[in-house]
């Protein structure tokens, strides 16, 4: 049997009951989701089939306290969207957003009322939720320039503009929109309902990587949300950042789980696989290539799990959260690469999975802050001046 990737065993850090709610996920991912994901991944369609098995692990949420939220340690959150990951990056991004960027916005920046309103449907996955904040013309620069207005009128706000990349937006139940209100140039959140008028989303084609998650383009034009659906303490940029900050953990640990799956099939393989008569992984260089990956994800698991204890004990800064993304997903992106090696030809086979980790690599490499931001972030925090201009 090949050795298990959690080397150090960081599993050991949580306690039987989140164990065992790690392996239910396991179990789920690889009996539910990847007999049927690949096919999936071809067509670009996302799997609603699996949706009743994932509201019954009861993950959505996993770190928020009371409104039906499990109210667990951030470690066992980044723990599962790792697991996720393993078997599907696009799944793990799917509750990503879920659970992490939509639920996380609300429990953040909303009013009691609010929280009761939107997040015991949402912990319970009967409502899903989306996060708009990038827009065609404004990646990386978000918190200097969104396009997307919100003008106050009477007990209602109209939001005009256009998002791009909001995952789960075409079936999202509500989708959180970041907008600039021209009465102060802040920007603020507002929780817009499937349905609104106005707001129309339009799906992606033809992406390489994450095929399965649906991202959108969003037209606002002239959508009116009452002043009830302001997220009532998200009062500037500075509220947004947290909620990225509180994500950006996750995707590390995805991103984890994501180099963890390419490595594991890429072990299986190398025990199977024969060539000149025994086992590829019987050569040296083969084994080189398996020890490269195994230290940059047993490397970046230990960091994300000291991330997450950082979290717990509320001692995480963003450049804390920003180190481990930047750095795990380098690891992932070379780990994948090395996964791919290894099967050969057949590592660009979907059937052998290998090539989806590194399709789907490419779009964790990028998504929720690249590798330049992130690392901007660190080097202003390590050096006192902001290089970001
Ligand atoms: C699959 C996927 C899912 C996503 N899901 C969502 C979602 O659900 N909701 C959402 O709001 N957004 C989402 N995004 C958007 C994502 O967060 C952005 O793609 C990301 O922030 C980068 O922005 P950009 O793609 O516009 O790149 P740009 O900002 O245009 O960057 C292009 C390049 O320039 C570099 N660069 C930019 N500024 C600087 C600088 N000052 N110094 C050095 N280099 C710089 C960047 O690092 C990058 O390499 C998603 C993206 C992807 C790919």
């Amino acid at each position: 049997m090949p050795a298990d990737a959690d080397f150090y065993a960081l599993e050991l850090l949580l306690d039987d009951q989140d164990q065992a709610l790690l392996h239910r996920v396991r179990g789920f991912m690889e009996k539910e989701v990847q007999p049927i994901i690949n096919r999936y991944w071809t067509r670009a369609k996302f799997p609603h089939e699996i949706l009743p098995g994932l509201r019954g692990l009861g993950i959505a949420g996993i770190p928020y306290d009371g409104y039906g939220c499990p109210g667990k340690s951030p470690l066992l959150d980044g723990m599962v969207a790792m697991e996720l990951a393993r078997t599907d990056p696009s799944i793990a991004t799917f509750l990503g957003v879920h659970g992490g960027l939509a639920m996380g916005s609300i429990y953040r920046c909303g009013s009691e009322e609010q929280k009761q309103r939107w997040l015991p449907a949402m912990a319970r996955m009967e409502k899903l939720g989306a996060f708009g904040l990038t827009e065609p013309e404004v990646g990386s620069g978000v918190s200097r320039g969104l396009g997307t207005t919100a003008r106050r009128d009477g007990d209602d706000w109209v939001l005009d503009g256009r998002k791009k990349w909001i995952g789960n937006a075409s079936f999202a139940d509500l989708t959180v929109i970041w907008a600039k209100d021209v009465g102060d140039g802040q920007v603020k959140g507002f929780v817009v309902e499937a349905g609104t008028p106005g707001f129309t989303t339009e799906n992606l084609e033809d992406k390489i990587a994450l095929r399965v998650v649906q991202n959108a383009r969003i037209t606002l034009d002239g959508v009116r949300v009452p002043e009830a659906n302001r997220l009532q303490h998200a009062t500037s940029f500075r509220d947004t950042a947290e909620v990225l900050r509180m994500t950006r953990a996750g995707v590390a640990w995805m991103a984890v789980g994501c180099a963890r799956g390419a490595y594991e099939h890429a072990l299986a393989y190398a025990t199977e696989r024969e060539q000149f008569g025994r086992p590829i992984g019987g050569f040296q260089l083969v084994q080189d290539l398996l020890v490269r990956m195994l230290g940059n994800i047993t490397a970046s698991a230990a960091l994300c799990a000291r991330l997450s204890q950082l979290q717990a004990a509320g001692l995480a800064r963003d450049e804390h959260a920003s180190l481990a993304k930047a750095f795990c997903t380098v690891r992932m992106r070379e780990t994948v690469g090395w996964a791919r090696e290894l099967l050969g030809g057949n590592g660009i086979l979907l059937e052998h999975h290998v090539g989806r980790f590194v399709a789907d690599a490419e779009a964790i490499y990028s998504y929720e802050g690249t590798r330049e931001m992130n690392t901007l972030i660190v080097g202003r925090a390590i050096t006192g001046l902001s290089a970001f201009v």
